[in-house]
């Protein structure tokens, strides 16, 4: 696997994921494992750690599509708001080594419990058949 990285491979197409959006450089997949509905990943395809080793402009494009995104999801889901979240190091709870944006959509007055919950496949399957742009 190209840099040991498992986001690595999914852009790479060599594992499968829930896509939403791709273009040249960016790509955005549902969490496997989400916070609360509609929970979406967006990365760089080019593989960086976290925010500190990634260039400006790879930055300027990503949080651009996370915007994009973001507001496709918002309008797709019917949330009532969300969460930008990006994790750099083990001490702010990093787990994969490729620097993403998750997009945590939110609804008045849930709890907000950043916890991973493992995500049914096929309700993810179809909620990707759902929001995909
Ligand atoms: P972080 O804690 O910021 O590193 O977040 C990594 C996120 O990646 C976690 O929320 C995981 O559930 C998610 N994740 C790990 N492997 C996959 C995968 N194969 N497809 C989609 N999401 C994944
Ligand atoms: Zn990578």
């Amino acid at each position: 696997m190209k840099n040991n990285c498992v986001f690595c491979a999914i852009a790479a197409g060599e594992i499968p994921s829930f896509k939403i959006y791709e273009d040249d450089l960016v790509l955005a997949y549902l969490d496997i494992n989400p916070f609360s509905k509609g929970h979406t990943l967006v990365i760089p395809k080019a593989h960086t750690k976290g925010l500190l080793d990634t260039d400006n402009a790879v930055l300027a494009d990503v949080i651009a599509k996370v915007k994009k995104v973001a507001a496709h999801v918002a309008l797709t889901i019917g949330c009532d708001g969300f969460n930008i979240l990006q994790n750099n190091g083990d001490a702010a709870g990093q787990t994969v080594r490729h620097v993403h944006f998750h997009i945590i959509p939110r609804w008045n007055g849930d709890p907000l419990t950043f916890e991973n919950k493992k995500g049914d496949m096929d309700e993810l399957a179809a909620l990707a058949e759902k929001i995909r742009m």
